[in-house]
């Protein structure tokens, strides 16, 4: 089935300069970016992306780590994007791997790039976890008409 998804290139993966290799990993999933923004994220928008999370004991960490301040990565971008085709989701998912870096596939964007560091996975990519939470988040990182039909 046609899906969309929501993509983010997290502050890890900017500041190692890996932008240009995970796109081009997603690229070869054969799926078609609508959308694509540069954006810092404000607490709240982390917040309410990552609403899954409350009242884990990681939660405050992985807000700091969204907004580009932990473990001194210091960098504060995000690279948000939407993108469509068949089974998108579930073929994104596949390619990002396991949460946790340190289980994720060797081959995978998390298993090749990834680190667990001070208790949070730094994971390089979010990926949605379904064709409801895609949508949901969509809606959060982009206005209608920012995306493609
Ligand atoms: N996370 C973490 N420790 C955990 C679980 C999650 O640091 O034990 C972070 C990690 O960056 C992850 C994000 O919180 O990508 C969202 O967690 P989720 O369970 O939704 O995993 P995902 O959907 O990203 O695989
Ligand atoms: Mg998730």
């Amino acid at each position: 089935m046609k899906e969309r998804t929501l993509i983010l290139i997290k502050p890890d993966a900017i500041s190692k300069r890996l932008t240009g290799i995970i796109i081009d990993r997603i690229e070869r999933l054969g799926l078609d970016m609508k959308a694509a923004k540069v954006i810092a994220a404000t607490e709240e928008l982390a917040r309410k992306h990552y609403s899954n999370l409350e009242g884990t004991p990681f939660l405050e960490n992985v807000i700091a780590f969204m907004l580009g301040n932990f473990n001194g990565i210091e960098d504060h971008r995000i690279y948000a994007f939407v993108y469509e085709g068949e089974n998108a989701v579930e073929k994104i998912r596949a390619e990002i791997g396991s949460t946790n870096p340190e289980n994720a596939l060797p081959y995978t964007i998390r298993g090749s790039f990834g680190a667990l560091k001070n208790g949070v996975m730094q994971n390089c990519v979010h990926a949605s976890a379904s064709p409801l939470e895609a949508e949901r988040e969509i809606a959060l990182w982009f206005k209608p008409e920012e995306v493609l039909k």
